[in-house]
């Protein structure tokens, strides 16, 4: 994946050029380019062979003005201050796009979790958050998963953070298994979120969405799911990768039974019946619908020409840079931007919160009715700005999240 530029970099140009548009006091575009708070941190733990094993982990927060912080914790070797802060910026606008009373935030620590044993990743995410507990809770920032980390780091982020406070507080984190309070759907959301806004976005574009071809970039929590409810659906998926490469099969495969080959050998590649292919190839696979669903930059300027989908929704955060997005756009492929493409998870995430602080638990077509009612209002607010301030549908989501921060912003004034 190219690093011609980084992140936060592309999070500040997205944000200027939203802000050009809006015509935004200068004070207020100040403010939303720095975050509120960040916290960095080195995180002790012994190893299982006795040594001290050390982490750099840090938390963002970008902005509170519509709520609490909220955003996911990332465990990846690349993680660092500047992609943290950029993707505490895009949770901001999701939350205000999706419109959910929360503001953004983003956790990370830069570690290699396929190398660590699980009583390391324990070790290793209880003290993170013994050293970010002051700075997090119910009504102050709300973590969730993102890369790498799933609803048992969030099982341990609950336990250590009641432990301290000594009592049971289910609602300082989403995310969790449902045994412990975690919502119906929630494994499934931003996936499906994603998928909803594929079906909206092939609706606005004249294409059958049943039937059409899917290829999908990432095959872990967002990609697998999302690979799994488009093939429910009755879509072709045709091309699936993972970090170890891709494969293809021109009459579609079946998701499941390339979950079940992953879960078995580590890996998509090797399944039966397809042609071994690079993640290069996957995006450039001839289909109806692209699913990013990996990490940042994957579509950039080198690879957005060769892309054949007429309608790409974001699973992922920022995988195409400002230079591809120019390609596209020009190419006339309609982009479902990630801002709202994958506000599926933070959605049902807050649907957990409010669960728990009503010690109340919904069945799964309760969780899944409020989504799609909020992934299709949403999506219509986007196509509407869209078409209004004839821009892309990028720059009509960013418009619409920092206008609301910005609205919230000016209505609280300053204090003192
Ligand atoms: P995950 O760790 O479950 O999966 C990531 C997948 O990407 C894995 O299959 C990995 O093998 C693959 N991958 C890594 N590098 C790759 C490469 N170079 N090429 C192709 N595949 C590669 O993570 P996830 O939770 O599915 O998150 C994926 C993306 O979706 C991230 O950008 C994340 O920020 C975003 N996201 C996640 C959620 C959520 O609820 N989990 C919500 C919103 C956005």
């Amino acid at each position: 994946m190219s690093k011609e530029q980084s992140a936060y970099c592309i999070a500040l140009e997205q944000l200027r050029l939203a802000a050009e548009q809006l015509n935004l006091e200068d004070g207020i575009h100040q403010m939303l380019k720095v975050p509120k708070r960040s916290l960095n941190v080195c995180i002790t733990i012994r190893m299982d062979n006795g040594e001290f094993g050390v982490f750099n982990g840090c938390r963002v927060q970008h902005m509170d003005a519509r709520g609490p912080f909220k955003g996911g914790i990332r465990y990846h070797p690349r993680v660092n201050l500047d992609e943290v802060t950029a993707l505490s910026m895009w949770m901001t606008w999701k939350c205000a796009v999706i419109d959910i009373p929360y503001g953004g935030a983003k956790g990370g620590i830069c570690c290699n979790p396929k190398e660590m044993s699980k009583g390391e990743l324990e070790r290793m995410t209880r003290r993170y958050t013994s050293m970010i507990f002051d700075i997090i809770g119910p009504y102050r920032d709300v973590p969730a998963p993102d890369v790498y980390t799933d609803a048992q780091t969030m099982a341990w982020i609950m336990d250590t953070y009641s432990q301290i406070k000594g009592y049971s507080v289910p609602e300082c984190v989403t995310g969790k298994p449902i045994s412990i309070g975690g919502s119906e759907g929630r494994a499934e959301a931003t996936s499906l979120g994603t998928d909803i806004c594929a079906r909206e976005a092939a609706k606005t574009v004249g294409l059958k969405f049943k039937g059409a071809t899917v290829a999908v970039q990432g095959f872990g929590n967002v990609g697998w799911n999302a690979a799994k409810i488009a093939y429910d659906w009755g879509c072709k998926i045709v091309a699936v990768s993972d970090s170890t490469g891709g494969i293809y099969n021109a009459k579609g495969l079946n998701p499941y039974k390339v979950y079940d080959h992953k879960v078995k050998t580590g890996s998509v590649v090797n399944y039966k019946g397809c042609e071994t292919i690079t993640n290069e190839e996957v995006l450039a696979t001839k289909c109806d619908i692209l699913i990013p669903a990996a990490l940042e930059n994957s579509i950039t300027k080198e690879n957005a020409d060769k892309i054949k989908a007429k309608i790409i929704s974001e699973g992922a955060n920022g995988p195409t840079t400002p230079e591809a997005d120019k390609v596209l756009c020009e190419k006339g492929v309609f982009l479902v931007p990630d801002i709202l493409a994958n506000a599926g998870g933070v959605t049902v995430s807050y649907y957990e919160w409010v669960q728990n602080l009503e010690r109340d638990h919904w069945p799964l077509e309760e969780v899944n009715r409020r989504l799609e009612t909020k992934m299709a209002k949403a999506f219509k607010d986007v196509v509407t700005t869209a078409k209004k301030d004839k821009c892309s549908m990028r720059l009509a989501a960013l418009m619409l999240g920092v206008r609301r921060v910005a609205d919230a912003i000016k209505t609280l004034g300053l204090w003192p």
